[in-house]
């Protein structure tokens, strides 16, 4: 009997062996576009690095096998993985998702799919009797994500993969905000993983990539042919540096979720603070749900001071340790304004909508000294 490894073993290993011609321990980085046939037709099974690359293979094992999927596969970026996804419909498909979701993942709905005959109606999650309300006869897809962006609203996974299922709709997760240390989509029932690996796997902020895992072999498939056929891959330095940050996802997502706790709990007990939007936090509406779904609570934290868009600018620009910027999941912490930076392309409207506070700040917690991240914290509110 073989006894399947834990997380951290597959981090470090699953998908890389040695190097069969050197013996060199890390997967090199196969800088090549091109492959010398024997014969034409007569290859080692790599052809051209569009299509595939060996450093791209390892770094598609090593996101399968960290996900609990059969099949990986990777683009230049979340939203190539996202163009890729969406391919698989056709005119007249509807696709039911989260109304909460990464601004750029409304956005290519919206402003690119819809102009191909494909229609979208974006409900609240976190209530699955809205899915089943919202899935019609035409309805192929659900997407949802968990924890959402910026609210860290929680999605009963399996609840709404169930309802799907039972509509013949694929479910469609995306992991980004959890990183598949906190939690595994496809074991609540999801069809497929997608993952922004710019963020965590990533993990340092140094390279923009996109991921799909996923079990089913004729969806693989189909999203293999439009992967090559579209070409929104990634290239082999990215796939090696994705690769070196999952090598330490475990750890480094431990650090991130202790310090946003920590956060989390501080900026609660903040008399300048109106809400703390955080699933480890009792005070959460899904904190329950959140316990049983995740294996901790991520290192996302949103909040809103008292005084709305002006104080909440002024926060943001006072922060020192933290950085105003865009993105999440690196070792260094950052901060958002949703409402003027990430989210500016969801109309104010659909915001407001949402429960998206124009004085919303969001955080991600990264993996310094929690004491030096509070203090930080304490002088931009003052
Ligand atoms: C960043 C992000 C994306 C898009 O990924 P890119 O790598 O920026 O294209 C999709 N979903 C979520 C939740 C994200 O945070």
């Amino acid at each position: 009997m073989t006894i399947e490894p834990g997380f951290g073993t597959k981090a470090v290993h699953a998908g890389q062996e040695p190097d069969p011609t050197t013996g060199a321990i890390m997967t090199p980085v196969y800088m090549t576009s091109t492959y010398v046939q024997e014969s034409p037709g007569v290859h080692k099974g790599y052809e051209y690095s569009r299509t595939h690359n060996p450093t791209r293979t390892a770094l598609e094992k090593n996101l399968a096998a960290l996900e609990g999927g059969k099949h990986g596969l990777c683009f230049s970026s979340g939203l190539g993985a996202t163009n890729t996804v969406l391919d698989l419909l056709a005119p007249g498909d509807h696709v039911v998702a989260g109304n909460d979701l990464y601004g750029g993942t409304y956005r290519i709905m919206k402003r690119v799919f819809e102009r191909y005959g494909l229609t979208f109606t974006f409900t609240d999650t976190t209530d699955p009797s809205n899915v089943a309300a919202a899935i019609r006869k035409e309805t192929k897809l659900l997407w949802i994500e968990s924890p959402s962006n910026p609210l860290l609203r929680i999605t009963d996974l399996a609840a709404c993969a169930s309802i799907a299922k039972a509509r013949g709709v694929t479910t469609v997760v995306d992991n980004t905000f959890a990183s598949p240390f906190l939690q595994q989509p496809i074991s609540f029932g999801a069809d497929i993983v997608l993952h922004s690996m710019t963020k965590y796997l990533g993990g340092h902020s140094d390279v923009v990539g996109g991921a799909l895992v996923l079990n089913d072999d004729a969806t693989a498939e189909r999203l293999r042919f439009f992967q090559n056929a579209v070409g929104a891959t990634p290239g082999p330095m990215d796939c090696f540096l994705v690769l070196r940050g999952t090598k330490t996802l475990h750890l480094r997502m431990e650090r991130h979720c202790a310090n946003a706790a920590r956060i989390a709990s501080w900026l609660a007990a903040h008399p300048k603070v109106s809400a703390v939007h955080y699933p480890g936090l009792a005070s959460h509406p899904q904190h329950a749900l959140a316990a049983r779904q995740m294996r901790a609570f991520g290192g996302m934290v949103s909040f809103e001071v008292h005084g709305g868009l002006e104080a909440s600018r002024r926060v943001a620009e006072r922060v020192r340790l933290f950085a105003l910027a865009e993105s999440l999941g690196g070792v260094e912490s950052l901060l958002d304004h949703p409402a003027i930076m990430t989210h500016a392309s969801i109309p104010a409207e659909e915001r407001r909508k949402a429960g998206l506070a124009d004085g919303l700040l969001r955080l991600s917690v990264g993996v310094e000294d929690a004491d030096d991240l509070v203090a930080d914290l304490a002088a931009a509110i003052g």
